[in-house]
């Protein structure tokens, strides 16, 4: 069955930033009419509304939410600014606060850009599945928030009460507009401090990562086994880099 038009409104939270900025074009080009949500406003599109807020933020957050059925939280702080307390704030408070908001407003479904690295103890992982447990010691303060900014997406998934949730594990996206990855590795390879090329990673092209989010909001439904859970997504195999 396909959404009735009404059901198309959605909200993107940090869809001023690199993924969300995708996932709002493709959005778009599926008919969806999109609210973007974030601290800032990088770029302006038709049939785009942007709210200007911080997500910690309750009351600002609401109107964004207003008479949608759908929402993707793609925001965090970056990983680099190594600021635990803004982790802290943004991707554990923040996404109580965003959870708070959509129940509040009626919101259906909230789609969670997680990361990969949540199950990531520092050593290779091949064919690693979903029900790998989470990392007991993160590799970095911003992996710690993220873990528990999953879990209390997917432990917030209520059938009884018409909330769902399901959240997408991307590592290492890639693509047009990428602020961090690619050039972090040129500079690094520039300043000759690229390791010995034996670590297995697995980089995802931001397309792809956009396509696992769309098609997990859409096939989120009481009935469907994907409410409440993480699913990983990648190109295909990890590479040594
Ligand atoms: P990005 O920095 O380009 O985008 C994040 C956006 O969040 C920015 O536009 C920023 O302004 C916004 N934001 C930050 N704090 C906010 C706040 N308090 N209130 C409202 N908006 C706020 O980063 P990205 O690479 O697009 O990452 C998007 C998501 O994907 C994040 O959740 C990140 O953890 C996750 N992720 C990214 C990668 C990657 O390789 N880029 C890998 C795994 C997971």
């Amino acid at each position: 069955t396909r959404l009735r038009p009404s059901n198309k409104r959605c909200a993107v939270i940090g869809g001023s930033g690199f993924l969300g900025r995708h996932l709002v074009e493709k959005l778009l080009d599926r008919g969806y009419s999109v609210s973007v949500f974030d601290i800032r406003q990088s770029y302006e599109l038709s049939g785009v509304t942007f709210h200007q807020g911080d997500l910690c933020d309750k009351q600002a957050l609401l109107p964004a939410m207003k008479d949608v059925s759908l929402v993707f939280h793609c925001a965090s702080p970056a990983p680099a600014c190594d600021d635990r307390r803004l982790f802290e704030r943004v991707n554990i408070q923040g996404t109580r606060t965003v959870i708070q908001a959509c129940i509040e407003a009626g919101v259906q479904k909230l789609v969670l850009t997680s990361s990969a690295s949540v199950v990531f103890e520092g050593t290779d992982i091949k064919n690693g599945k979903e029900d790998l447990p989470y990392a007991k010691k993160p590799i970095d303060y911003y992996t710690e928030t993220k873990i528990e900014q999953e879990k209390l997406v997917l432990e917030a998934c209520d059938k009884e009460k018409g909330f769902l949730t399901v959240a997408i594990r991307p590592h290492g996206i890639f693509g047009p507009r990428d602020p961090q990855l690619v050039p972090i590795l040129v500079d690094t390879a520039r300043k000759g401090k690229m390791n010995d090329g034996t670590n297995l990673v697995d980089f995802t092209f931001v397309e792809n990562v956009v396509h696992g989010h769309i098609l997990a909001a859409e096939r989120l439904r009481p009935d469907s086994p994907i409410c409440g859970k993480p699913y990983h997504i990648t190109n295909d195999e990890p590479i040594r880099f």
